[in-house]
């Protein structure tokens, strides 16, 4: 497939644009630890470690308050993966988000104020070496283009605000146009990448839970990633961040641009299953999302048709009772108890990992 052709930009280590592959990113779901609160970085940087490995590369985090500023310089300077910084209204917490080491700031220019503030903030990134995405949503479109197209008033107002921008000699600029409305949100991706040539942000907002998120997402970024459209990607859904980055991954490798990391083949059960696959699955999903290697895991509720239907895969697991049996490419290599079967998937998925 061939992607839209845009300029190149860079946040951080990472490049964004058409020469480099699509990112993913998501956002840190809580407040920042306070500044005092040696256990809650630890944590918070274990998960950002967790997110790298899971294919993640890039995150953001809420900047609201200057109190945040010792413990946001911190993570700035000790994530695995380039920062962001979220910003709304206020443009000195802009600044300062900039000051602490962000690689990138998201703002939507329209609710920062004067004009001139958005240009002090926008010097200050080039400065800084730092990106700007300007991230509209069709629910803060100034007011007179409020009760119009959403689609038209977020396109015709991002190019004002990169007209600014290049004003300014600025162009590490990435765009993202969201809708609550999935419609509006492909119309305004579309018609936007005809019309400029900066890297695109890729989500729908406030996509609800894992089911209804998974589903919008997919409906408009799949066809927009199926048509070369999209730089950057984060599925936003109200549930564990692993979810969303797997979620991306998934897109990504449904419209064939993603060949790293496990691919999970399951049966729905049926009355014929002899294996809880089900329960299987919910255990060691989360395990099988940090690791990397192209491979394809079968997970199968009965040795009827599941070896079988699962011929394709570098390893096939079911079992009956308290035996389970491990497939590779359809032929069976071990017979083990249902209590070490992780222990024994998960190690044969390492030699696997190891050999690509
Ligand atoms: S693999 Fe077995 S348990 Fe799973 S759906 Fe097919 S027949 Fe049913």
């Amino acid at each position: 497939m061939n992607r839209r052709i845009t300029k190149d930009i860079h946040v951080g280590t990472v490049g964004l644009g058409s020469n480099h592959p699509i990112a993913i990113q998501t956002m840190w779901s809580e407040p920042m630890p306070s500044k005092t609160d040696a256990q809650g970085f630890e944590r918070l940087l274990t998960a950002l470690r967790t997110y790298a490995t899971m294919g993640c590369s890039i995150i953001r985090f809420s900047y609201p308050t200057s109190d945040d500023k010792e413990i946001f310089t911190r993570i700035c300077a000790e994530s695995p993966m380039p920062v962001v910084a979220d910003i709304h209204f206020d443009w000195k917490l802009a600044m300062e988000a900039l000051e602490c080491g962000a690689n990138k700031i998201r703002i939507n220019p329209g609710n920062i104020g004067a004009k001139w503030k958005v240009e002090e903030v926008v010097r200050a990134a080039a400065d800084r070496g730092a990106a700007i995405r300007i991230g509209l949503n069709g629910g803060s479109l100034p007011l007179k283009l409020r009760d119009g197209d959403h689609a038209v008033g977020m396109v015709d107002t991002a190019l004002e605000y990169l007209q600014w921008f290049e004003s300014w000699n600025f162009t590490n600029t990435v765009i993202s146009l969201k809708d609550t409305d999935v419609e509006v949100t492909y119309r305004a991706y579309r018609a936007i990448a005809s019309l400029m040539d900066y890297p695109l942000h890729l989500g729908v907002t406030e996509a609800g839970g894992v089911i209804s998120a998974v589903a919008r997402s997919t409906w408009v970024l799949g066809r927009l990633l199926a048509d070369g459209i999209g730089d950057t990607m984060r599925i936003s859904i109200t549930d564990d961040r692993e979810h969303e980055i797997a979620a991306a991954r998934e897109i990504m490798r449904t419209v064939g641009l993603e060949t790293n990391g496990i691919r999970v083949v399951s049966c729905p059960r049926c009355g014929r299953a002899s294996f809880d696959s089900q329960a299987f699955l919910k255990r060691i999903q989360h395990r099988l999302m940090q690791i990397d290697a192209p491979l394809t895991v079968a997970i199968m509720g009965c040795q009827v048709n599941g070896p079988g239907e699962a011929a394709h895969a570098d390893i096939a697991i079911t079992g009956i009772g308290n035996r389970v049996y491990l497939y590779e490419k359809g032929i069976l290599v071990r017979e083990v108890t249902a209590d070490s079967a992780e222990d024994v998937l998960f190690a044969r998925l390492e030699e696997l990992s190891h050999a690509q």
